[in-house]
């Protein structure tokens, strides 16, 4: 079974569109917060020649940039379907207009592709229009970003005070992916569908003018400690770029990961697998359930843990680190965990399901 954790973010954004910071500047702060990989999705925009591994701690860390991009139409008002486009090596921007050709561009090229903020939250304070994915016809994507970091800040901003108070501390409000989203991924899960979830910041390193003073409002070093995409692979990452590009995308494709919430406290560590009759299986995979499956959870740090099947909690523990569930019905079943930070309980881990068919 694979078993070596890597910890990556997929979606950010440089100078090259609307973000403030450069490549360099994700690096290092990748670098500082301990990340494996990023994946830099500048919109409309595939950006070639950056140099793919940046080091730091005296050489002794290393952190792998990959271009990717997130395309959209434009011309569309308001603003939708936003999609993350990954190892796709050429730029797609062309066919952003229409959605099914963009995904079938993706696959051609042997890409993989994520629908961005699919449920997204509006802010009337910022006057920001909520960017949903409104193109649920098309088939082909990889899977959905379930939680997406700064989008979840938009739906905290509701006053100026508020705004204020969750800008100086994020983790006050933060708690988990939009319920919208989650309740899609299921429903399309549910029916049969393999849909991969990833987590990510959407950083843009934003800055802004206050009281003559400018201040960076969440940099990228604070969006690469909160959430994140972690992967199980069959090997470590080894500073060769084919060899590294294929490991992540295969595990991706896979749906061997989760979405940690790196901020409360690490999610390093976390596992889901399956033993049945016939074979192992791990998060992402699908698992024949004649004679029943055994569903293993173990978590880094005592947590609330549920077992999810098709939508519904099906076991749970509380203040625990394992779960275990003998899976009698087909279906998705995939895990969540919540752990108590600042006051409340917070979204912490989301597993992909298992597939018991
Ligand atoms: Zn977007
Ligand atoms: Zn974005």
């Amino acid at each position: 079974m694979p078993s070596h954790e890597i910890v990556g973010n997929l979606h950010m954004h440089t100078v090259y569109s609307d973000g403030e910071g450069t490549h360099a500047d994700i690096a290092q702060a990748a670098l500082r917060a301990g990340l494996d990989f990023v994946v830099v999705t500048d919109h409309n925009v595939w950006v070639d020649g950056i140099p793919p591994y940046q080091y730091g701690g005296d050489g002794k860390q290393r952190v792998l940039v990959i271009t990717g991009e997130e395309i959209h139409d434009q011309a569309l008002q308001p603003q939708s379907n936003h999609l993350l486009a990954f190892n796709t090596r050429r730029e797609l921007a062309a066919c952003a207009h229409d959605p099914q050709r963009l995904l079938d561009e993706v696959n051609a090229s042997g890409g993989l592709s994520f629908l961005a903020h699919p449920f997204d939250y509006e802010s009337k304070l910022i006057n920001y229009q909520p960017i949903h994915w409104r193109r649920w016809d098309v088939t082909g994507f990889t899977g959905i970003e379930l939680w997406n970091y700064m989008s979840e800040f938009v739906r905290l901003v509701t006053t100026p005070a508020a705004a204020i108070h969750y800008a100086t501390d994020p983790a006050l409000g933060i708690s988990g992916p939009n319920p919208e989203t989650l309740a899609k991924w299921d429903e399309l899960t549910a029916s049969g569908q393999r849909v991969v979830a990833i987590g990510n910041s959407d950083a843009h390193a934003t800055t802004v003018k206050k009281f003559g003073r400018t201040a960076v409002i969440f940099p990228y070093e604070h969006c690469f400690r909160a959430v994140n995409t972690h992967l199980i692979a069959d090997e470590p990452l080894n500073g060769n770029y084919e060899h590294d590009c294929d490991l992540i995308f295969t595990a991706i494709r896979n749906g061997h990961c989760f979405v940690g919430y790196d901020a409360p406290a690490s999610t390093r560590g976390f596992r889901f697998s399956a033993q049945a009759m016939r074979g192992t299986a791990i998060m992402g995979d699908e698992v024949n359930g004649e004679g029943g499956v055994t569903l293993q959870v173990s978590a880094p740090k005592p947590a609330e843990i549920r077992m999810v099947h098709n939508g519904r909690v099906v076991a749970k523990r509380e203040a625990d680190t394992h779960l275990m569930h003998i899976a009698t019905k087909p279906g998705a079943y995939r895990v969540e965990a919540s752990i108590e930070h600042k006051g409340a309980k917070r979204g912490w881990i989301f597993s992909n399901p298992i597939y018991v068919r």
